[in-house]
């Protein structure tokens, strides 16, 4: 299953060169240049921390001695920003005292060379940084995804669903979410066991990925119920992909129960032109439709009626 959480760019890596002296620049994209990577250069350290924010690129190898603002106040400055503490940084440098390097370290960095480089040791520097670098992205994604479906989670949902309200406010773009609940999953549990309906939970989920389109933002929202955010979707278009999604559930045949149907129940609150409205207020609205959903009988679709009221975004 194409998960839609697990997007690793396969872009080459971006080193970013942090030095005064061009020759310096020269010299490494020499000694780099059958690595895997990408070399971007700039030779003062305001630039260096600006490009740094910008492109967040996956290592720094940066300057201690350069004029103006040195290597020692930009490390300190990359470290203290959130946009940037994760970036591995090298420091280069032709001083060599043990107090440089014990600072620098003290300050964040992950290694220290020492000029003139050593062509080897610059190598696998650069590279062990670089995994680093990989590990770190990987173990913040896996942070944000659920175990047992692979969907976004709901730390990842609650800080997405409040970026595309505020995205589509701006902008006044369509957008709906929808609250999607496994009818009588208890009972699923109670009478086929745990294992049952954690499967039923994987494959409610595979179903919800398979549906929709790259740009919806599956998450598992807590126990058996699921959230769906579709940016730049009016109700209409929510309701048919959400029919899409509870017709095809409805007609799964489950191997560990196939005497066993397993139907959902879905919640829809969208906009055309969404307005100032609080994600709260919006996610509520998606709420209240489910329940009428379930009060209706399950195994069916409310979208919530008129527009949500209005309320201060916050
Ligand atoms: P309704 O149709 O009204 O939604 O009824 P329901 O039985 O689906 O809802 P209820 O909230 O009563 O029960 C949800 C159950 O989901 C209770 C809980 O034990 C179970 N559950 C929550 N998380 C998991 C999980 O990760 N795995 C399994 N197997 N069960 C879970
Ligand atoms: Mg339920
Ligand atoms: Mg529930």
């Amino acid at each position: 299953m194409a998960l839609n959480a697990a997007h690793f760019d396969d872009q080459q890596p971006i080193v970013l060169v942090i030095d005064d002296s061009p020759d310096v620049h020269r010299l490494l994209r020499a000694r780099l240049r059958h690595e895997q990577l990408e070399l971007r250069a700039v030779t003062n350290g305001e630039e260096g921390i600006e490009l740094a924010r910008a492109i967040k690129p996956a290592m720094c190898l940066l300057d201690l001695d350069m004029p103006g603002m040195d290597g020692f106040q930009v490390l300190r400055t990359l470290k203290n920003d959130v946009a940037t503490m994760d970036i591995p940084v090298i420091v280069l440098s032709a001083m060599v005292s043990a107090q440089d390097k014990v600072t620098a370290f003290d300050l964040g960095a992950v290694d220290y060379i020492t000029k003139p480089f050593n062509l080897t040791e610059l190598r696998v520097r650069v590279r062990s940084a670089l995994r680093l670098h990989r590990l770190v992205q990987m173990l913040a994604q896996r942070a944000q995804i659920d175990d047992l479906t692979g969907l976004w989670n709901r730390a990842y949902f609650d800080r997405r669903w409040t970026e595309e309200v505020s995205k589509a406010s701006r902008h006044q773009r369509p957008l709906s979410i929808a609250m999607l609940d496994v009818d009588h999953f208890k009972s699923i549990n109670d009478t086929y066991g745990h294992p049952a309906g954690d499967a039923v939970l994987q494959g409610v989920a595979r179903l919800i990925q398979r549906e929709c389109r790259t740009e919806d933002v599956a998450c598992r929202y807590g126990g058996e119920e699921f959230a769906l955010i579709m940016p730049d979707t009016g109700p209409p278009d929510a309701h048919n992909l959400c029919e899409r999604i509870r017709s095809s559930i409805a007609a799964t045949i489950w191997s560990q129960h196939p005497e066993r149907t397993v139907t959902i129940s879905i919640g829809i609150a969208g906009h055309a032109r969404a307005g100032e409205i609080s994600p709260n207020a919006w996610l509520e609205h998606a709420d209240r439709a489910l329940y009428a959903a379930k009060r209706a009988g399950r195994n069916t679709i409310v979208t919530a009626g008129g527009e949500p009221r209005l309320a201060k975004a916050g």
